[in-house]
């Protein structure tokens, strides 16, 4: 049958029945193939892992360039030529950086922990001793930072993502009106899920806007600042530099790391802000610690050689994923364009697209995926409390798979979101 491209909403209530009939029958034969396919992992896929194996016989020798025996205990702040390379890449300076771990998700929350037991360098007291605790979470955003503060019992308020970056009037009137809000997210390149870039007149209003809180903190995640998907690469806002000449240092924190750079359980992470901030973190750190492993730190050094190193890197990465998401990009338009059920982001670089459909129906398509053997990431996962208000949302990964699963994927997906669509209209 030829699908008609006429919107789905303006057709006749007997067209609408004709297209539910001819999508549940495409239904049935897709549940009939037996599928078993998973849009849900941001994760590198296993040849994107290979890029790194160079890693596996390095380091050469032990020492860094400081001549410090990295097998040993010390080095807090993580070694310094690591620090030096993304302090380049992360337009900061190399005291502001601190290289630690593998996981930039684990620096978050100790930044949290600290400020909630201890205070921030200009906070009055440790957000746990406030009686409530406020943090601005744009949306749709990273499930993680969301369950992060819900397990601190921090309350949310959202505001929209665009595609330059969180809204600002909405955040400023919210951080200047209420001083139990101390702070918010924003993942400011390749935003998960939408793809969003923060420009830098957004991030100019963040950085200088009045908080009412005074110890108000913009946890800057860039976990995805290098990772673009085009050759227009997109540059992250100077935050720190914004932040600083408008009298607020301390206010942003920056998060980065190498795990879809190297290898996602086994890279480095950072943490970059203020030297104050820096200080105030290592302090902390060091009740528990007596120094990262720096041993990894001195391979991935090795490895990269320097930041173009990196940007190089990241090239190869972009050969294998870019296809992956011009593949879900020609399934939904070839298979939804027109129809007036469901748009989509076309990300010039990270790691996902975000899919918006009928409103009310992204439950029931992500249902309807399931039963035909794909996995989708829950409804509402990208919004704090798992709650889209209007169940639109699915956040899409298409990384991982290989490239004849993401289309056969997305082939599936594309016809639930029909059968979704065509149960909606038909009922109404
Ligand atoms: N931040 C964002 C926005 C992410 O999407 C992810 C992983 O998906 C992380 C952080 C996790 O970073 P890490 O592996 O450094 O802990």
């Amino acid at each position: 049958m030829t699908v008609s491209t006429q919107p789905l909403s303006s057709q006749s209530p007997e067209q609408v029945a004709a297209f539910l009939q001819a999508q549940r029958t495409a239904y049935d034969e897709l549940r009939a193939r037996g599928l078993k396919l998973d849009l849900t992992r941001g994760k590198p896929s296993t040849a994107q892992l290979d890029l790194a194996d160079g890693l596996l016989a390095l380091p050469h020798g032990t020492t860094d360039a400081a001549g410090v025996d990295t097998r040993n205990y010390g080095g807090l702040q993580g070694i310094r030529e690591l620090r030096e390379m993304f302090a380049e890449l992360l337009w900061v300076e190399p005291e502001q950086v601190v290289a630690g771990g593998n996981s930039s998700l684990v620096l978050m929350r100790e930044v949290l922990t600290d400020l909630w037991l201890k205070g921030a360098v200009d906070g009055e007291r440790p957000w746990g001793q406030e009686e409530k605790v406020t943090f601005i979470c744009p949306v749709p955003g990273y499930d993680r930072h969301f369950t992060l503060l819900s397990w601190f019992g921090i309350d949310t308020v959202t505001v929209p993502m665009n595609e330059d970056g969180p809204d600002p009037d909405a955040v400023a009137e919210i951080a200047a009106s209420d001083p139990s809000v101390k702070g918010m997210w924003v993942v400011p390149t390749y935003a998960n899920p939408t793809g969003s870039v923060a420009s830098q007149e957004v991030a100019e209003r963040l950085a200088s806007m009045t908080t009412a809180a005074p110890d108000f903190k913009i946890l800057w995640d860039n976990a995805y600042a290098f990772h673009h998907l085009t050759e227009d690469e997109a540059k992250s806002a100077d935050v720190l530099s914004l932040a600083s000449a408008a009298g607020h240092p301390h206010r942003p924190i920056m998060f980065a790391s190498t795990s879809k750079i190297t290898y996602a359980g086994a890279g480095v992470a950072f943490m970059a802000a203020s030297v104050e901030n820096v200080g105030w973190y290592l302090d902390h750190l060091g009740q528990g610690a007596i120094g990262p492993d720096k041993v990894n730190q001195l391979r991935h050094a090795q490895f990269f050689g320097s930041a173009q190193g990196v940007r190089d890197h990241m090239a190869r990465h972009r050969e294998i994923i870019a296809p992956k998401f011009a593949a879900v990009d020609r399934v939904l338009t070839e298979r939804l364009g027109g129809l007036g059920v469901a748009s989509w982001t076309r990300p010039t670089g990270g790691y996902f697209i975000s899919l918006d459909v009928l409103d009310g129906t992204a439950s029931r398509t992500i249902e309807l995926a399931r039963d035909a053997g794909v996995a989708l990431t829950p409804a509402g996962s990208a919004f704090p409390h798992k709650d889209d208000p209007y169940d639109r949302n699915i956040r899409i990964a298409p990384t991982y798979p290989d490239l004849a699963d993401v289309s056969a994927a997305m082939e599936a997906v594309a016809t639930c979101v029909l059968l979704a669509a065509a149960e909606k209209l038909a009922s109404a």
